[in-house]
Protein backbone atom coordinates (compact mmCIF):
# COMPACT_ATOMS: atom_id res chain seq x y z
CA UNK A 1 0.00 0.00 0.00
CA UNK A 2 1.49 3.53 -1.12
CA UNK A 3 0.43 6.87 0.44
CA UNK A 4 1.22 9.90 -1.98
CA UNK A 5 1.40 13.02 0.54
CA UNK A 6 2.45 13.51 4.36
CA UNK A 7 -0.40 15.73 5.24
CA UNK A 8 -2.99 15.09 7.76
CA UNK A 9 -5.22 13.09 5.02
CA UNK A 10 -2.11 10.67 4.27
CA UNK A 11 -0.64 10.18 7.69
CA UNK A 12 -4.09 9.78 9.34
CA UNK A 13 -4.73 7.00 6.49
CA UNK A 14 -1.31 5.90 6.88
CA UNK A 15 -2.11 5.17 10.25
CA UNK A 16 -5.53 3.55 10.27
CA UNK A 17 -4.60 1.05 7.54
CA UNK A 18 -1.35 0.27 9.64
CA UNK A 19 -3.62 -0.07 12.70
CA UNK A 20 -5.29 -2.59 10.36
CA UNK A 21 -2.40 -4.84 9.62
CA UNK A 22 -1.64 -3.68 6.54
CA UNK A 23 1.81 -2.60 4.80
CA UNK A 24 1.82 1.15 4.44
CA UNK A 25 4.68 3.34 2.82
CA UNK A 26 4.03 7.23 2.87
CA UNK A 27 5.55 9.03 0.33
CA UNK A 28 6.05 13.14 0.81
CA UNK A 29 8.16 15.01 -1.00
CA UNK A 30 9.23 17.07 1.22
CA UNK A 31 9.05 16.94 4.66
CA UNK A 32 5.69 15.34 6.17
CA UNK A 33 3.32 17.95 7.64
CA UNK A 34 4.71 21.14 6.61
CA UNK A 35 2.26 22.38 4.26
CA UNK A 36 -1.77 23.34 4.50
CA UNK A 37 -1.70 20.42 7.24
CA UNK A 38 0.76 22.75 9.24
CA UNK A 39 -0.50 26.06 8.29
CA UNK A 40 -4.09 25.48 9.09
CA UNK A 41 -5.25 27.42 12.52
CA UNK A 42 -6.80 23.60 14.06
CA UNK A 43 -10.50 24.20 14.70
CA UNK A 44 -12.97 21.71 14.33
CA UNK A 45 -16.33 22.90 13.87
CA UNK A 46 -18.95 20.41 13.72
CA UNK A 47 -20.96 23.38 11.41
CA UNK A 48 -24.22 24.30 9.98
CA UNK A 49 -27.63 21.89 11.57
CA UNK A 50 -29.61 23.38 9.15
CA UNK A 51 -27.18 21.25 6.32
CA UNK A 52 -27.97 18.05 5.57
CA UNK A 53 -25.67 17.45 2.62
CA UNK A 54 -23.37 14.61 2.23
CA UNK A 55 -20.69 17.00 3.17
CA UNK A 56 -22.41 18.02 6.06
CA UNK A 57 -23.00 14.55 6.93
CA UNK A 58 -19.35 13.52 6.66
CA UNK A 59 -18.16 16.48 8.66
CA UNK A 60 -20.65 15.46 11.69
CA UNK A 61 -19.80 12.10 11.04
CA UNK A 62 -15.62 12.87 11.59
CA UNK A 63 -15.97 15.29 14.69
CA UNK A 64 -18.00 12.83 16.48
CA UNK A 65 -14.87 10.57 16.04
CA UNK A 66 -12.74 12.84 16.37
CA UNK A 67 -12.10 12.31 20.28
CA UNK A 68 -11.43 8.85 19.77
CA UNK A 69 -9.16 9.31 16.86
CA UNK A 70 -7.07 11.86 19.28
CA UNK A 71 -6.99 8.94 21.86
CA UNK A 72 -5.50 6.72 19.43
CA UNK A 73 -2.74 9.29 17.98
CA UNK A 74 -1.46 10.50 21.81
CA UNK A 75 -1.39 6.78 22.88
CA UNK A 76 0.41 5.71 20.05
CA UNK A 77 2.88 8.87 19.61
CA UNK A 78 3.14 9.46 23.63
CA UNK A 79 2.39 13.24 22.29
CA UNK A 80 -0.13 15.59 23.70
CA UNK A 81 -1.70 17.44 20.61
CA UNK A 82 -3.79 20.02 22.81
CA UNK A 83 -7.32 19.01 21.70
CA UNK A 84 -9.95 20.79 23.47
CA UNK A 85 -13.39 21.45 23.29
CA UNK A 86 -13.51 25.35 23.70
CA UNK A 87 -16.48 26.23 22.02
CA UNK A 88 -17.19 29.38 19.44
CA UNK A 89 -18.86 32.60 19.15
CA UNK A 90 -20.12 33.67 15.49
CA UNK A 91 -20.00 37.15 15.81
CA UNK A 92 -23.31 38.68 14.56
CA UNK A 93 -23.25 42.70 13.06
CA UNK A 94 -25.93 42.68 10.51
CA UNK A 95 -29.95 41.66 10.54
CA UNK A 96 -28.94 38.85 8.04
CA UNK A 97 -26.38 37.18 9.72
CA UNK A 98 -29.05 37.62 13.14
CA UNK A 99 -31.37 35.96 11.44
CA UNK A 100 -29.45 33.05 9.77
CA UNK A 101 -28.16 32.86 13.46
CA UNK A 102 -31.84 32.79 14.72
CA UNK A 103 -32.45 29.94 12.43
CA UNK A 104 -29.72 28.00 13.41
CA UNK A 105 -30.77 28.49 16.90
CA UNK A 106 -34.28 27.10 16.14
CA UNK A 107 -33.23 24.22 13.81
CA UNK A 108 -31.05 22.87 16.94
CA UNK A 109 -33.97 22.97 19.23
CA UNK A 110 -36.07 21.25 17.13
CA UNK A 111 -33.63 18.66 16.69
CA UNK A 112 -32.94 18.27 20.37
CA UNK A 113 -29.66 19.12 20.48
CA UNK A 114 -30.47 20.79 23.56
CA UNK A 115 -26.80 23.43 24.92
CA UNK A 116 -24.99 23.41 21.67
CA UNK A 117 -26.58 26.04 20.56
CA UNK A 118 -26.85 29.54 22.36
CA UNK A 119 -27.94 32.78 20.60
CA UNK A 120 -26.36 35.73 23.08
CA UNK A 121 -27.65 39.21 23.02
CA UNK A 122 -26.68 42.83 24.72
CA UNK A 123 -25.87 41.88 28.72
CA UNK A 124 -25.50 38.45 28.69
CA UNK A 125 -23.24 38.75 25.69
CA UNK A 126 -20.72 41.32 27.39
CA UNK A 127 -21.13 39.11 30.55
CA UNK A 128 -19.89 35.91 28.31
CA UNK A 129 -17.54 37.73 26.47
CA UNK A 130 -16.44 41.06 28.17
CA UNK A 131 -13.34 41.71 25.53
CA UNK A 132 -15.20 41.95 22.64
CA UNK A 133 -15.83 45.28 20.78
CA UNK A 134 -18.90 47.15 22.74
CA UNK A 135 -20.58 47.44 18.77
CA UNK A 136 -20.77 43.39 18.77
CA UNK A 137 -24.36 42.98 20.04
CA UNK A 138 -24.78 39.63 19.64
CA UNK A 139 -23.44 36.02 18.63
CA UNK A 140 -24.40 32.44 18.08
CA UNK A 141 -22.54 30.03 20.48
CA UNK A 142 -21.52 26.69 19.82
CA UNK A 143 -20.77 24.80 22.46
CA UNK A 144 -19.40 21.92 20.09
CA UNK A 145 -16.38 23.55 18.85
CA UNK A 146 -13.22 22.61 19.27
CA UNK A 147 -9.75 22.72 18.37
CA UNK A 148 -6.00 21.08 17.85
CA UNK A 149 -2.56 21.93 17.83
CA UNK A 150 -2.21 20.91 14.28
CA UNK A 151 1.71 21.43 13.80
CA UNK A 152 1.61 18.69 17.19
CA UNK A 153 -0.76 16.66 15.42
CA UNK A 154 0.98 16.00 12.57
CA UNK A 155 4.26 15.09 14.40
CA UNK A 156 2.00 13.08 16.30
CA UNK A 157 0.24 10.89 13.33
CA UNK A 158 3.85 10.58 11.87
CA UNK A 159 4.96 9.08 14.89
CA UNK A 160 1.90 7.03 15.85
CA UNK A 161 2.20 5.67 11.73
CA UNK A 162 6.10 4.57 12.38
CA UNK A 163 5.13 2.99 15.70
CA UNK A 164 2.62 0.97 13.84
CA UNK A 165 5.01 0.20 11.00
CA UNK A 166 4.48 2.34 8.48
CA UNK A 167 7.49 3.55 6.11
CA UNK A 168 7.32 7.29 6.12
CA UNK A 169 10.00 8.29 3.09
CA UNK A 170 10.21 11.93 3.22
CA UNK A 171 12.40 14.13 -0.26
CA UNK A 172 10.56 11.49 -2.16
CA UNK A 173 8.32 13.20 -5.07
CA UNK A 174 6.30 10.60 -6.94
CA UNK A 175 6.47 11.75 -10.70
CA UNK A 176 3.81 9.59 -12.22
CA UNK A 177 1.31 6.34 -11.61
CA UNK A 178 2.86 2.97 -12.97
CA UNK A 179 -0.28 1.49 -14.84
CA UNK A 180 -0.54 -2.22 -16.21
CA UNK A 181 -3.37 -3.90 -17.66
CA UNK A 182 -5.53 -1.12 -16.90
CA UNK A 183 -4.73 -1.07 -13.28
CA UNK A 184 -2.71 1.14 -11.04
CA UNK A 185 0.77 -1.05 -9.81
CA UNK A 186 2.87 1.09 -8.17
CA UNK A 187 4.29 4.67 -8.28
CA UNK A 188 7.37 6.39 -10.09
CA UNK A 189 9.12 8.60 -7.94
CA UNK A 190 13.21 9.37 -7.28
CA UNK A 191 14.05 5.96 -6.01
CA UNK A 192 12.43 4.44 -9.08
CA UNK A 193 9.27 1.97 -9.30
CA UNK A 194 7.62 0.80 -6.70
CA UNK A 195 5.04 -1.57 -6.80
CA UNK A 196 1.81 -1.76 -4.41
CA UNK A 197 -1.38 -3.54 -4.89
CA UNK A 198 -3.14 -0.32 -3.82
CA UNK A 199 -2.27 3.72 -4.16
CA UNK A 200 -3.80 6.00 -2.58
CA UNK A 201 -3.70 9.84 -3.89
CA UNK A 202 -3.54 12.27 -0.84
CA UNK A 203 -1.31 15.15 -2.16
CA UNK A 204 -3.32 17.91 -1.01
CA UNK A 205 -3.38 21.42 -3.42
CA UNK A 206 -1.23 19.44 -5.83
CA UNK A 207 -2.99 16.20 -6.71
CA UNK A 208 -4.14 16.92 -10.18
CA UNK A 209 -0.71 17.33 -10.48
CA UNK A 210 0.90 14.10 -10.13
CA UNK A 211 1.79 12.58 -13.29
CA UNK A 212 -0.47 11.94 -16.27
CA UNK A 213 -3.41 10.20 -15.11
CA UNK A 214 -4.50 12.12 -12.19
CA UNK A 215 -6.09 15.15 -14.11
CA UNK A 216 -8.59 13.27 -15.97
CA UNK A 217 -10.68 11.90 -12.36
CA UNK A 218 -9.26 15.09 -10.01
CA UNK A 219 -9.95 19.23 -10.48
CA UNK A 220 -7.75 20.24 -7.46
CA UNK A 221 -6.49 23.74 -7.08
CA UNK A 222 -4.71 25.67 -4.65
CA UNK A 223 -6.49 28.49 -2.34
CA UNK A 224 -3.97 30.23 -0.35
CA UNK A 225 -5.08 30.78 2.82
CA UNK A 226 -3.13 33.57 4.95
CA UNK A 227 -2.80 33.51 8.98
CA UNK A 228 -1.02 35.97 11.55
CA UNK A 229 0.39 34.61 15.02
CA UNK A 230 0.01 37.34 17.99
CA UNK A 231 1.05 36.52 21.37
CA UNK A 232 -0.99 37.81 24.32
CA UNK A 233 0.69 38.53 27.74
CA UNK A 234 -1.94 35.84 29.03
CA UNK A 235 -4.95 33.44 27.12
CA UNK A 236 -7.24 36.77 26.16
CA UNK A 237 -10.37 34.72 26.01
CA UNK A 238 -11.16 31.08 25.26
CA UNK A 239 -13.61 30.45 22.23
CA UNK A 240 -12.44 30.71 18.73
CA UNK A 241 -14.38 33.88 17.51
CA UNK A 242 -15.68 33.85 13.70
CA UNK A 243 -16.67 36.58 11.78
CA UNK A 244 -17.66 35.71 7.89
CA UNK A 245 -14.23 33.64 6.77
CA UNK A 246 -12.22 35.71 9.36
CA UNK A 247 -11.30 33.84 12.80
CA UNK A 248 -9.67 34.03 16.11
CA UNK A 249 -8.20 30.93 17.65
CA UNK A 250 -6.83 31.27 21.31
CA UNK A 251 -3.84 28.43 21.78
CA UNK A 252 -3.66 27.66 25.82
CA UNK A 253 -0.68 29.76 25.96
CA UNK A 254 -1.48 33.10 25.19
CA UNK A 255 -0.77 32.73 21.31
CA UNK A 256 -3.71 33.78 19.09
CA UNK A 257 -3.95 33.19 15.09
CA UNK A 258 -5.84 35.37 13.09
CA UNK A 259 -7.31 33.73 9.89
CA UNK A 260 -7.65 33.66 7.31
CA UNK A 261 -8.05 34.74 3.64
CA UNK A 262 -8.77 32.79 0.50
CA UNK A 263 -6.63 33.65 -2.56
CA UNK A 264 -7.50 31.31 -5.10
CA UNK A 265 -5.57 33.89 -7.51
CA UNK A 266 -2.45 33.10 -5.78
CA UNK A 267 -1.71 30.28 -7.42
CA UNK A 268 1.11 28.15 -5.52
CA UNK A 269 2.89 30.95 -3.85
CA UNK A 270 2.60 30.74 -0.42
CA UNK A 271 3.32 33.64 0.63
CA UNK A 272 2.12 36.39 3.27
CA UNK A 273 1.50 39.34 1.75
CA UNK A 274 1.12 43.20 3.68
CA UNK A 275 -2.62 42.95 2.13
CA UNK A 276 -3.58 39.63 3.88
CA UNK A 277 -1.46 40.57 6.76
CA UNK A 278 -3.15 43.94 7.27
CA UNK A 279 -6.56 42.93 6.53
CA UNK A 280 -6.54 40.04 8.75
CA UNK A 281 -5.17 42.42 11.71
CA UNK A 282 -7.72 44.84 11.03
CA UNK A 283 -10.72 42.12 11.86
CA UNK A 284 -8.44 40.97 14.59
CA UNK A 285 -8.56 44.64 16.70
CA UNK A 286 -12.09 45.27 15.04
CA UNK A 287 -13.55 42.32 17.08
CA UNK A 288 -11.13 42.27 20.32
CA UNK A 289 -9.51 45.70 20.86
CA UNK A 290 -7.62 44.43 23.41
CA UNK A 291 -5.49 42.52 21.38
CA UNK A 292 -3.36 46.00 20.22
CA UNK A 293 -0.61 45.75 22.70
CA UNK A 294 -0.19 42.15 21.42
CA UNK A 295 3.24 40.91 19.92
CA UNK A 296 3.10 40.02 16.12
CA UNK A 297 4.78 36.48 15.91
CA UNK A 298 5.17 35.56 12.13
CA UNK A 299 2.51 35.32 9.36
CA UNK A 300 2.33 32.42 6.96
CA UNK A 301 0.44 31.04 3.87
CA UNK A 302 -0.80 27.57 3.05
CA UNK A 303 -2.28 26.27 -0.11
CA UNK A 304 -5.84 25.02 0.85
CA UNK A 305 -6.68 22.01 -1.59
CA UNK A 306 -10.10 23.28 -3.22
CA UNK A 307 -12.25 21.54 -6.22
CA UNK A 308 -14.74 23.67 -7.97
CA UNK A 309 -17.84 22.00 -6.57
CA UNK A 310 -16.21 22.81 -2.72
CA UNK A 311 -16.18 18.68 -1.79
CA UNK A 312 -13.41 16.28 -1.34
CA UNK A 313 -12.47 13.60 -3.39
CA UNK A 314 -13.15 10.52 -2.00
CA UNK A 315 -13.46 7.07 -3.26
CA UNK A 316 -12.01 4.89 -5.62
CA UNK A 317 -11.40 5.42 -9.57
CA UNK A 318 -13.33 3.03 -11.06
CA UNK A 319 -11.77 3.81 -14.26
CA UNK A 320 -8.43 2.60 -12.65
CA UNK A 321 -8.51 -0.07 -10.60
CA UNK A 322 -5.87 0.32 -7.34
CA UNK A 323 -6.52 4.06 -7.14
CA UNK A 324 -8.23 5.34 -4.02
CA UNK A 325 -8.43 9.44 -3.79
CA UNK A 326 -8.66 11.31 -0.85
CA UNK A 327 -7.68 15.18 -1.40
CA UNK A 328 -9.92 18.42 -2.07
CA UNK A 329 -10.76 19.01 1.77
CA UNK A 330 -10.43 22.43 1.30
CA UNK A 331 -11.45 24.69 4.65
CA UNK A 332 -11.52 20.93 6.59
CA UNK A 333 -9.09 18.70 5.96
CA UNK A 334 -8.56 18.45 9.61
CA UNK A 335 -11.76 18.77 10.72
CA UNK A 336 -12.61 15.22 8.31
CA UNK A 337 -9.26 13.99 8.66
CA UNK A 338 -10.68 10.74 10.97
CA UNK A 339 -13.70 9.96 8.76
CA UNK A 340 -11.29 9.97 5.81
CA UNK A 341 -9.06 7.72 6.87
CA UNK A 342 -11.68 5.09 8.39
CA UNK A 343 -12.83 5.64 5.11
CA UNK A 344 -9.99 4.87 3.05
CA UNK A 345 -9.00 1.92 5.51
CA UNK A 346 -12.32 0.27 4.10
CA UNK A 347 -11.83 0.67 0.68
CA UNK A 348 -8.65 -1.26 0.99
CA UNK A 349 -10.15 -3.68 3.12
CA UNK A 350 -13.11 -4.32 1.46
CA UNK A 351 -13.43 -2.54 -1.49
CA UNK A 352 -16.88 -0.25 -0.08
CA UNK A 353 -16.99 2.10 2.72
CA UNK A 354 -20.00 2.61 5.50
CA UNK A 355 -20.15 5.89 4.40
CA UNK A 356 -22.13 7.17 0.90
CA UNK A 357 -19.18 8.56 -1.28
CA UNK A 358 -21.72 9.56 -4.17
CA UNK A 359 -20.98 13.12 -3.51
CA UNK A 360 -17.24 12.96 -3.46
CA UNK A 361 -16.96 10.60 -6.28
CA UNK A 362 -13.77 11.07 -8.25
CA UNK A 363 -14.29 11.79 -11.66
CA UNK A 364 -17.85 13.26 -11.14
CA UNK A 365 -18.77 16.62 -13.26
CA UNK A 366 -17.64 19.77 -11.27
CA UNK A 367 -18.57 22.92 -13.66
CA UNK A 368 -20.99 23.58 -10.99
CA UNK A 369 -19.39 26.12 -9.61
CA UNK A 370 -20.69 26.96 -5.88
CA UNK A 371 -19.03 29.81 -3.23
CA UNK A 372 -16.36 28.20 -1.07
CA UNK A 373 -17.67 29.75 2.29
CA UNK A 374 -20.93 27.37 1.58
CA UNK A 375 -18.46 24.18 1.84
CA UNK A 376 -16.49 22.26 3.57
CA UNK A 377 -14.55 25.23 5.80
CA UNK A 378 -12.58 26.23 8.77
CA UNK A 379 -15.83 27.71 9.77
CA UNK A 380 -19.14 28.07 7.67
CA UNK A 381 -20.49 31.74 7.16
CA UNK A 382 -23.68 31.97 9.40
CA UNK A 383 -25.14 34.51 6.47
CA UNK A 384 -24.78 31.71 3.68
CA UNK A 385 -27.18 29.05 5.37
CA UNK A 386 -29.68 27.67 3.64
CA UNK A 387 -33.42 29.03 4.62
C1 LIG B 1 -4.71 29.13 6.48
C2 LIG B 1 -5.43 27.82 6.57
C3 LIG B 1 -6.28 27.59 7.63
C4 LIG B 1 -6.94 26.36 7.75
N1 LIG B 1 -7.68 26.11 8.86
C5 LIG B 1 -8.31 24.92 8.99
C6 LIG B 1 -9.05 24.65 10.16
O1 LIG B 1 -9.11 25.46 11.08
N2 LIG B 1 -9.72 23.46 10.24
C7 LIG B 1 -9.67 22.55 9.22
O2 LIG B 1 -10.32 21.49 9.34
N3 LIG B 1 -8.95 22.78 8.10
C8 LIG B 1 -8.28 23.94 7.96
N4 LIG B 1 -7.56 24.22 6.84
C9 LIG B 1 -7.61 23.27 5.73
C10 LIG B 1 -6.69 22.09 5.97
O3 LIG B 1 -5.45 22.56 6.41
C11 LIG B 1 -6.56 21.28 4.68
O4 LIG B 1 -7.83 20.91 4.18
C12 LIG B 1 -5.75 20.00 4.95
O5 LIG B 1 -4.54 20.33 5.56
C13 LIG B 1 -5.50 19.22 3.69
O6 LIG B 1 -4.67 18.14 4.03
P1 LIG B 1 -3.89 17.32 2.93
O7 LIG B 1 -3.16 16.25 3.63
O8 LIG B 1 -4.82 16.97 1.84
O9 LIG B 1 -2.89 18.39 2.29
P2 LIG B 1 -1.40 18.89 2.73
O10 LIG B 1 -1.32 19.13 4.19
O11 LIG B 1 -1.10 20.03 1.84
O12 LIG B 1 -0.54 17.63 2.42
C14 LIG B 1 -0.28 17.19 1.10
C15 LIG B 1 1.14 16.65 1.10
O13 LIG B 1 1.38 16.01 -0.16
C16 LIG B 1 2.73 16.29 -0.52
N5 LIG B 1 2.88 16.10 -1.96
C17 LIG B 1 2.39 16.89 -2.94
N6 LIG B 1 2.74 16.39 -4.15
C18 LIG B 1 3.45 15.25 -3.91
C19 LIG B 1 4.07 14.29 -4.76
N7 LIG B 1 4.03 14.40 -6.10
N8 LIG B 1 4.75 13.27 -4.17
C20 LIG B 1 4.80 13.12 -2.82
N9 LIG B 1 4.22 14.04 -1.98
C21 LIG B 1 3.55 15.08 -2.51
C22 LIG B 1 2.94 17.72 -0.05
O14 LIG B 1 4.32 18.04 0.08
C23 LIG B 1 2.18 17.74 1.27
O15 LIG B 1 3.01 17.43 2.37
C24 LIG B 1 -6.81 25.40 6.73
C25 LIG B 1 -5.96 25.63 5.66
C26 LIG B 1 -5.24 26.83 5.59
C27 LIG B 1 -4.28 27.05 4.47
Amino acid sequence: MIVIGGGVIGLSAAMRLAQAGAAVAVLERGETGRESSWAGAGIIDAGSLARNDALARLRRTSVARYPDFIADVQRLSGLDVQFHVCGSLDLITDANQMNSARREAAVAERAGVTGALALLEGEALRTAAPYLARDVGAALRDARTAQVRNPRLMQALRVAAERLGADVRTDCEVTDLCVEGGRVSGVRCAAGRLSAPHVVLAAGAWSSGVGQHVAAFVDVRPVRGQIVLLQAPAPPFASVLMHGKRYLVPRCDGLVLIGSTEEPEAGFDKAATAAGVSSLLSAGLRFVPGLASAQVVQAWGGLRPGSRDGRPYLGIVEALPGLIVATGHFRGGVTLAPVTADVVAQLVQRGSSESDLEAFRPGRATDRHVEHADTGDERPAADKLPA
